[in-house]
Formats: C-alpha cells, sequence, structure tokens
C-alpha cells in the first residue's frame, strides 16, 4: 500500500505564545546542514527500512516553519524526495506556510519543484490576536500569501485557524471566517486553541493577566464553524477540518485512516509496518548523526494488536465517516462489539457515538466530547 512522507522543518523567525511544537529559532548556516542531513536521512532509511518499494501518495513540509528556508532548499528537499522514492504523478505535496515569510519567488519555486497544495497558518483576522498569539504575521501578509499563492499556480489552499483564543469574542470569530471565506480557499482547518504547559500563553494565564475563554464561548464558536463553513459549501470531514467536495487533505487522511508514513527530521514520527519510531528533537544531535551516517531514530517500539486496535479507534472516530466496521473485522479477525461491547453500550447510552451505515460515528453530542470518547477506548 502506498504510503505518506512527513518532513519536519524545526526552525521558526519567532516562537508563538502558544507553541509548543519542536521548533528552533532560525539560523542560516544551520538550515544548510539540516537540509543536507535531510537528504542523507531519506536516502539511509530508504535502505534501513527496506521501503524502497512503497510509492508514494503524499508528501507534507511541515513544521516549525518550512518557509523560512529558501526556494532553493525547499525545492532541493522535494527533489531529494523524489530521488529516493518512487512518488506518484498524483501525489499530494504540501508545503505549510507561514504568510510572514513567503514571497512570489520562493512560491514559484516550490510550485515548480512539484509541490501542489500549502497551507497557509492564518490563525485569525485581528491584529490583536495575532499579537496575543505572537505570530509574526498580520491580514495583509495572509492576503498576500494566498494571493501570491494562486498566481504561482497553487489551486489547493488550506487555511488554518484558532478560536477559543483568550479575549476573543464571537463577533471577531464571525469576521474572521467571512475575512477567509472571501479568499476562497479549498480547505479550512479550525483547531480550538490548547494553552500548553511552558508557554507564554501558559503562564500569562497562571498569572491572571489573561482569562482563557469561556467553555460555553468556545462551544459556540465551534457550533459556528460547522454551520458557516457546511452553509458554504464546505464538507465538515474531521473533527477539526471543512474541505470543499474532492479537496479533504489526503495526507491527514492517511494519519486519521492509521495508515503508514515515514517522517524525516528532528523529532518526526514514523508508523511503518507495525513499528512506530521517531526521530531525535534537537536539530543538532540529528545532524551529527546522519553526518556520521547513523541513524535519526531514538525511539522505537512495535506495537501490540491491542493498541493498533485502540489506535485505528480513536483516530477512525475523528473523520465525521466514522470507522468502517466491516473493514476493522477484516483487519483484527473480530467485531468490535466483541472488543468494547462494554465501552460501546456506555457511550451509546449517553449518546456520544451511534452506528450508521456499519459505521462507528461520533453523535453531534460527541464532537465535542470527543477526547473523552477517544479515553474509553485506550
Ligand atoms: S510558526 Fe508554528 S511552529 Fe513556529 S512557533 Fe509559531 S506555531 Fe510554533
Amino acid at each position: 500500500m502506498a504510503i505518506g512522507i512527513y518532513i519536519h522543518v524545526p526552525f521558526c523567525l519567532k516562537k508563538c505564545n502558544y507553541c509548543d511544537f519542536v521548533s528552533y529559532p532560525y539560523d542560516a548556516d544551520l538550515a544548510a546542514s539540516y537540509v543536507y542531513a535531510l537528504g542523507k536521512e531519506m536516502s539511509y532509511q530508504l535502505v534501513n527500512m527496506g521501503s524502497e518499494h512503497r510509492e508514494v501518495k503524499s508528501i507534507y513540509l511541515g513544521g516549525g516553519t518550512p518557509t523560512v528556508l529558501t526556494g532553493e532548499q525547499l525545492a532541493a528537499i522535494l527533489e531529494n524526495c523524489r530521488k529516493s522514492y518512487q512518488v506518484a504523478d498524483d501525489a499530494e505535496i504540501t508545503v505549510e506556510c507561514n504568510p510572514g515569510t513567503v514571497n512570489p519567488d520562493k512560491l514559484g519555486r516550490i510550485r515548480k519543484a512539484g509541490a501542489n497544495r500549502v497551507s497557509i497558518g492564518v490563525q485569525a483576522y485581528q491584529q490583536e490576536l495575532l499579537a496575543r498569539l505572537g505570530r509574526i504575521h498580520n491580514w495583509q501578509e495572509v492576503e498576500s500569501a494566498v494571493r501570491h499563492s494562486r498566481q504561482a499556480g497553487f489551486d489547493n489552499v488550506s487555511l488554518d485557524l484558532i478560536f477559543g483564543i483568550p479575549g476573543q469574542s464571537m463577533r471577531q470569530w464571525r469576521d474572521t471566517l467571512d475575512r477567509v471565506l472571501a479568499l476562497s480557499p479549498q480547505h479550512i482547518s479550525a483547531y480550538n486553541l490548547k494553552i500548553e504547559p511552558d508557554t507564554p500563553l501558559h503562564r500569562d494565564v497562571c498569572s491572571g493577566y489573561l482569562i482563557p475563554c469561556d467553555e460555553e464561548l468556545e462551544l459556540e464558536m465551534y457550533w459556528y464553524v460547522i454551520g458557516f463553513l457546511t452553509g458554504n459549501g464546505f464538507v465538515h470531514y474531521e473533527i477539526s477540518n471543512f474541505a470543499r467536495p474532492g479537496r479533504e487533505a489526503r495526507h491527514n487522511l492517511i494519519y486519521w485512516r492509521n495508515e503508514e508514513y515515514l517522517g524525516f527530521g528532528p523529532a518526526a514520527h514514523s508508523m511503518l509496518e507495525g513499528r512506530r519510531f521517531s526521530n531525535v528533537e534537537k536539530v543538532e544531535l540529528y545532524i551529527n548523526r546522519l553526518n556520521r551516517n547513523e541513524s535519526g531514530i531514538q525511539n522505537q517500539q512495535y506495537l501490540s494488536r491491542e493498541e493498533r486496535i485502540s489506535e485505528t479507534v480513536f483516530l477512525g472516530l475523528r473523520l465525521i465517516e466514522g470507522l468502517d466496521l466491516d473493514a476493522f473485522k477484516q483487519s483484527y479477525g473480530q467485531s468490535i462489539f466483541e472488543i468494547f461491547a462494554v465501552q460501546l453500550k456506555r457511550l451509546s447510552s449517553l449518546g456520544l457515538v451511534k452506528i450508521e451505515d456499519n459505521r462507528l460515528k461520533l453523535t453531534e453530542k460527541g464532537l465535542p466530547l470527543a477526547n473523552e470518547v477517544f479515553a474509553e477506548f485506550i
């Protein structure tokens, strides 16, 4: 079966106030060494993981901020990937873009190198909210990034949004969605803000400087985005994701369908042939290891049958279409009712899950309580 490839670019110009992803301040020399090490890792994995016969159906350059790299470096990464792997002609190739770090030349270069989708981190329309999040861009740069993407030939543009920001009002959320819709994206991700420990936002909330968004308001924002986007022709296909018909993110579907993928770069995770593994997080350590012709892998484990079953269920439940129960039985030789009889009975009686068209799905009531539902299957 075809796999996906994720490439982690661990650099940002400035750390956002809510971010706990693995990213380091951009440094041109370090970035050049990283790009070189990445090329080595791709050939190393090819030889050592026996993945050379696997076709690649999607590539995703995420981060960090991939677009802090030059257009030439981004193109070199994609070209290395093609050299090492059999990338399908119709593969989805996405580059995450921070609006403050793109220009027409860079976008043109990555389009020419084969990228066919951009995912732009918009987050909010209002400057005060962008500043609260510690984003480096403003709304004008969002509009330019979308316009320049189109001019470069990208006809598949995804925009990322955040709701539930401290101090964000319902009116601001509605305005953000109106503005974003006017940019005619093919895909929108709308995530509620998680205030992660050890972030500046967490410290501001703990000190009382910022007041977290009220839970009811956050829920109201969630119902609003679903109603607004589905009312404007988007398909709500995953808890936090919306797409024009046929423009669902093929790379992310690999994760939610518990399919296989390879990750490259510091902190990147992989899942291949029943084995999960991840790379060292420190970028210098990653570069040193690859320069010594060693693997970047730090942790690996073979998943037990129980772990694979748990993951299949809670990842599948993220999709609005739910989990295909025939496919589940075929994969694991037992029906889901035999394995999770007690849990399913409890969740159904609470109205959080339902069976429809031989699929297990979250109900409308279960959608905002998805994490509580998933915990039942772990
Ligand atoms: S741009 Fe993304 S990865 Fe970088 S600091 Fe901000 S949220 Fe984190």
